[in-house]
């Protein structure tokens, strides 16, 4: 794979104290840039502002109103950016902050921008960071949608960059016959080919504090990327150097493909 998404969740950023896992942070930046100095071509889309923001300001608990939440997002939007600066300047690396929203490519004059963006950047070996953009859109904190925590944001990016490969790091393993977080003895599905209406009702909803999606928005992702015959593997984001034995093509989480 030579242009890769890599999506990373909300709860491989903050521990479930609530406080910054400052190590993802730090592994993400050194796996990131050992591969972009490989000349891959790389976007990160990355959740947890909220979650940094919540850290930021001392709160323990998610606000229930929108526009709270909203707040929140902009606290931690560019507290989190400046997380990811400061490690990736530790590799010597250039990121870009990108704030999306999950429609911005249905119009051809946005899309054509958003394009011409990730093309210059991707050029130019500086990664994008993407987020939705939380302060125009709602669609990750309103859970009445299905986007949940960039779980189909990542993937209308890697469609629309064309990439081989979206990577999604979560919290757990990869995808089971059951949530794992529930049942004990759930097993892992280490390759999945087809994604159908019975595969969706062994995905449960989140069971992170802060995270949104659950395996449901993941396997929306998933069929996205083999609709299209791209492939996309889950696992665990707890270290992000994992990265690289996917991509060394080791049997690591789920691979849909
Ligand atoms: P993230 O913040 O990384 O996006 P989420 O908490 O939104 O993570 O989603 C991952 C969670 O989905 C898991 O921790 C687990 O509790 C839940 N889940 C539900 N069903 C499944 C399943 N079949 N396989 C794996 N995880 C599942």
């Amino acid at each position: 794979a030579n242009r890769i998404v890599v999506k990373v969740g909300t709860s491989s950023l903050i521990h479930p104290s609530g406080a910054i896992n400052l190590e993802t942070f730090d592994q993400l930046a050194y796996t990131l840039s050992a591969l972009n100095n490989q000349g891959k071509e790389l976007i990160l889309v990355s959740s947890g502002a909220i979650g940094v923001g919540l850290n930021k300001m001392n709160l323990k608990k998610r606000p229930t109103e929108i526009g709270a939440q909203q707040a929140l997002a902009a606290i931690g939007q560019s507290e989190l950016m400046t997380l990811f600066t400061q490690r990736f300047n530790h590799y010597l690396t250039d990121i870009a902050q990108v704030l999306l929203t999950h429609d911005i490519f249905d119009y051809p004059k946005s899309n054509k921008y958003v394009m011409d963006t990730f093309n210059c950047l991707l050029n130019d070996n500086v990664i994008p960071i993407v987020n939705e953009n939380d302060t125009v859109a709602t669609d990750e904190l309103d859970h009445k949608t299905t986007f949940g925590d960039n779980d189909q944001l990542s993937a209308i990016v890697a469609s629309h960059v064309n990439a081989d490969l979206l990577i999604v790091l979560s919290d757990i393993d990869g995808f089971y016959d059951q949530n794992p977080k529930k049942y004990v003895n759930a097993n892992l599905i280490s390759t999945v080919n087809h994604i159908n209406e019975k595969t969706f009702t062994v995905a449960g909803g989140s069971g992170s504090r802060f995270g949104t999606g659950g395996m449901q928005t993941k396997l929306l992702a998933a069929k996205r990327m083999l609709d299209e015959n791209r492939q996309m593997v889950l696992a665990n984001g707890k270290d992000p150097r994992v990265i690289l034995d996917i991509l060394a093509g080791k049997q690591i989480g789920t691979l849909f493909s």
